[in-house]
């Protein structure tokens, strides 16, 4: 798709850039992860042109979040993607957290653990639910799809595939930001110019060490072992997903697609492999770690009848940089904190940056606000991280691994409530954090700022 975004060595505005032979946008996004696509969709709203640099020849389809809700579904909804997500993924009726599975007696049932609490969020066939009820699950990798074509679809925005960023030549007020990026095809290097430069490269990013931007924080002992299944589905849990609590290969099941009782689909299970475990990553990652490990914690009839699909092995951390700007480069999601996954905290504080950081950009870029609207976000953005998404994430996957199931009901002031039978008004007030704490009003926040 011809845009401006794709017409070398042109600016924006059309003037020839200072390498002539340099590939030009307003903006260069490198990753066409989730974070780096909805960026891009925000800004082409508004006119603003993008080009996505992604190393890989097409989007990753590793098995990562399912799960988006809060601020983050209302905010896909403005940008109009919460219809398109509704459409191919599907809501989950509940959370709940359980014991382990027991045998029934007869040797070929396991009924699912004794409940410690449960959430219900909806009904998975009300299609009048309010936009940010419950939680709209679809795999990231069909959500980053989607996504990207819908970028595509706004002829502003262009995505460059195979395309790997090495480092960054230039980042200043007067230059904007040039980045040197490599085509892992040919092993050739191209140059690529844009005003401002925006790292959704992930965990690993490649801008946020050509920056020599610190990533403080630490990694868990525990690694995640990650799975996708198909499982027919026999008994009807009421809650769907459920994280099973004990201290070692604690974890979290969740359908990837709504569970319908009589048909087979496809779950996704989780076990946290803990670090005395010396067990090589071959032996972690075989159909007998896993069918072991879905014996104790998988409820249902025995002899399984399961096929794994996926599985991989995860670090997990709590990390953040102490800046997520320097000159005209930008940092988004995983590239700028990382969170463990226990409650979806990853990923949708990712898309709410971004949500942040676009329209920081368009009142730069089409509004003539102050640059100093990007430190803003910055700041805004680490706190939230600091102060709600870290603390947050942390207690959820204490929760999980360090308080037995026979005691939590009375211990844990969380589950006391959601045994409490809450009124509808103590459930939103619980959920309060989900929309205002977690989105950042970056408008409001530079008029109060006086920009
Ligand atoms: C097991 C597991 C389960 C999770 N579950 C949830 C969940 O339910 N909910 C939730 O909110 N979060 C969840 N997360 C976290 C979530 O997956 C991440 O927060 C999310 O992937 C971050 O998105 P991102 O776009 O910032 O980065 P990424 O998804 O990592 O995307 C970065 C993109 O940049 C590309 N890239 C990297 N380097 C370069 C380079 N040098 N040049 C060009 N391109 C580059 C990559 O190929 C990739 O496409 C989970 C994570 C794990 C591991």
């Amino acid at each position: 798709m011809a845009t401006q975004a794709n017409v070398a060595g042109r600016g924006a505005d059309g003037t020839p850039d200072s390498e002539s032979d340099a590939k030009s946008s307003t903006v260069l996004i490198v990753g066409a992860g989730v974070v780096g696509c909805v960026t891009a969709i925000k800004l082409a709203q508004a006119k603003i042109d993008c080009t996505i640099i992604e190393k890989l020849n097409e989007t990753s389809i590793a098995p990562r979040a399912c799960g988006y809700f809060g601020a983050a579904q209302i905010f896909l909804n403005e940008i109009g993607m919460y219809k398109h997500i509704r459409e191919k993924g599907f809501m989950t009726r509940g959370i709940s957290w359980r014991g382990l599975p027991k045998d029934d007696g007869t040797g070929t049932f396991k009924q699912y653990g004794d409940l410690v609490a449960a959430q219900w969020l909806c009904d998975p066939n009300d299609y009048e639910l309010p936009v940010g009820t419950g939680m709209l699950g679809l795999p990231q990798g069909s959500l980053n799809r989607l996504l990207v074509e819908k970028a595509l679809e706004t002829g502003y925005v262009h995505v460059d595939y195979g395309m790997k960023l090495s480092s960054v030549m230039e980042n200043s007020k007067s230059t904007g930001v040039t980045a040197l990026v490599e085509d892992v095809n040919t092993q050739s290097e191209i140059k690529y110019h844009a005003r401002y430069c925006v790292g959704a490269d992930g965990a690993h990013s490649a801008l946020r060490r050509s920056l020599n931007i610190p990533f403080g924080g630490h990694t868990w002992p525990e690694r995640i072992l990650t799975t996708n299944v198909m499982i027919p589905n026999v008994v009807d849990p009421v809650y769907h997903s459920f994280f099973y609590m004990v201290d070692k290969f604690w974890g979290l099941a969740s359908p990837l697609e709504e569970a319908i009782l009589g048909k087979t689909t496809l779950w996704r299970y989780n076990f946290a492999v803990p670090a005395d475990d010396t067990r090589s990553d071959e032996e972690l990652l075989s159909d007998e770690t896993i069918l072991d490990l879905y014996e104790t914690r998988m409820p249902g009839p025995r002899p399984l009848q399961v096929k794994i699909e996926a599985r991989v092995l995860y670090k997990i951390h709590q990390r953040l940089v102490p800046t997520m700007r320097k000159g005209h480069c930008l940092l988004a999601g995983d590239a700028a904190h990382v969170c463990n996954p226990m409650g979806a905290l990853g990923l949708n504080t990712g898309i709410l940056d971004a949500d942040a950081l676009a329209e920081a950009l368009i009142m730069v870029l089409k509004e003539d606000c102050s640059d100093k609207v990007l430190d803003l976000y910055s700041d805004e953005r680490r706190q939230v991280f600091a102060f709600f998404v870290d603390p947050m994430s942390t207690q959820n996957k204490l929760r999980i691994q360090s308080n037995p199931p026979e005691v939590a009901p009375e211990q844990d002031s969380y589950f006391r409530l959601l045994n409490s039978n809450p009124t509808e008004e103590q459930m939103k007030e619980l959920m309060k954090p989900y929309f205002e704490t977690w989105r950042t009003a970056i408008r409001k926040v530079a008029k109060a700022a006086g920009l």
